[in-house]
């Protein structure tokens, strides 16, 4: 033992090296010499030994303490150490075990920890969409879907065997669904167990096959299907019906429908959970006077008293206009509408004239046609009009 190399050094790692950065090496290296990857290769082997011996101490913080105290002496027979045995440390260790199922569960097939079952399975969910206007998803509807179901085939009742027969045991698993395989390896005998590859690890083997739905038991079939939309639903949000997914495996239930509401754009409403939003235009008139507009909402048109002197971009409430909760359709949100006034861009000579008359009324000068550069009988008004303001 007097050749043997540092423990780090056949890591390849620092002496301060963390658990994390041992187990990494090491698992590095076990992956290129381990012997199922390098079969009869005497010197991947003995590398592999020695890696695993190094990676044994140097993860055990007692056994790593002592090596860097005393160096390979610490494991040698009748050393300072734990001593004893290969190299003084004991492979069939809980703690080797672990080790050996994180690092070597991919190596043998993932079969180690993965649990097999050909017990009953519930069925996948299945998933599609609907569209709803947005009207139909404030006040709930009904929507027939058309899809295609996995339906137990009739002709064998399921089984997926020929009418006469029946499925049989599976000899290889033995109608377990799983297979034990032992492999010899350094550390003895290491079992895997991998679903079966003969029955898929239904347990069963089905030699001559139904006909009709070519031995899976199922036959697709077109269903309608009514799905009742609840008033309040959001875009994005799904509802799921029981038992109309895929057939469940060995006796399971099936699996669930989930069917996603996709809910269209509206030309004017917006929404926000239980909230509508939109904007409404209201004239200068209206705004300055006040008086009933008509505004949209999903409850059909609404009047709304407009306050005189209203400014634009007001926004008012119309409370229980909003969606019904999806818990309780009659507790509804509220609708907010925001007042544009609308400056006119078309004028007739008519209205153009009552403006200017409405302009003279307010105490604004009409603004002079020939005025060019009289700058300053301009600037004299507004500075009049400035002297006002402060006087009163
Ligand atoms: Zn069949
Ligand atoms: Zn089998």
């Amino acid at each position: 033992m007097a050749d043997k190399r540092d423990y780090y050094e056949v890591l390849g790692v620092d002496r301060g090296a963390d658990d994390a950065t041992l187990k990494k090496a090491y698992r590095k290296l076990a992956k290129k010499y381990h012997p199922d990857m390098n079969p009869g290769d005497q010197e991947a082997e003995a590398k592999f030994k020695e890696a695993t011996e190094a990676y044994g101490v140097l993860s055990d913080a007692d056994k790593r303490r002592q090596y860097d105290q005393f160096g390979h002496a610490a494991f040698e027979q009748g050393g300072g150490g734990a001593g004893g045995g290969f190299g003084g440390f004991d492979f069939n260790g809980a703690d080797m075990g672990d080790i050996f199922g994180d690092i070597f569960g991919d190596l043998f097939g993932g079969g180690r920890s993965r649990r097999t079952n050909n017990g009953p399975m519930k069925g996948s969910n299945v998933r599609v969409a609907v569209r709803v206007t947005f009207e139909e998803a404030v006040f709930g509807c009904e929507k027939e879907l058309e899809l295609t179901l996995k339906e137990n085939c009739k002709t064998c009742n399921g089984s997926g065997a020929k009418a006469g027969t029946s499925p049989e045991t599976c000899p290889k698993c033995n109608g377990r669904g799983q297979v034990v395989y032992s492999q010899q390896s350094m550390f003895g005998m290491v079992q895997n167990v991998q679903t079966c590859p003969d029955c898929g690890g239904t347990g069963k083997i089905i030699k001559e096959k139904c006909p009709d739905c070519r031995g899976t038991g199922y036959i697709p079939q077109k269903k309608k299907i009514k799905v009742s939309i609840p008033a309040g639903i959001d875009n994005g949000q799904s509802i799921r019906i029981r038992d109309k997914g895929e057939p469940g495996t060995n006796g399971g239930p099936r699996g669930d429908l989930l069917v996603e509401v996709q809910v269209s754009r509206h030309p004017i409403f917006q929404r926000q959970d239980m909230n509508i939003f939109s904007t409404a235009p209201i004239t200068y008139a209206q705004a300055a006077l006040g008086g009933e507009v008509r505004i949209s909402t999903v409850d059909g048109d609404v009047m709304y008293d407009v306050k005189a002197g209203t400014q634009t971009d007001t926004k008012v409430r119309l409370k229980g206009k909003g969606v019904p909760s999806l818990r309780n359709k009659s507790v509804r949100g509220d609708h907010y509408v925001t007042l544009v006034v609308q400056v006119p861009t078309k004028l007739n000579e008519e209205a153009k004239e009552a403006l200017r008359a409405f302009d003279a009324a307010c105490g604004n000068k009409p603004a002079d046609k020939s005025a060019g550069g009289k700058k300053s009988e301009k600037k004299k008004g507004f500075m009049d009009k400035l002297k006002e303001t402060f006087e009163d």
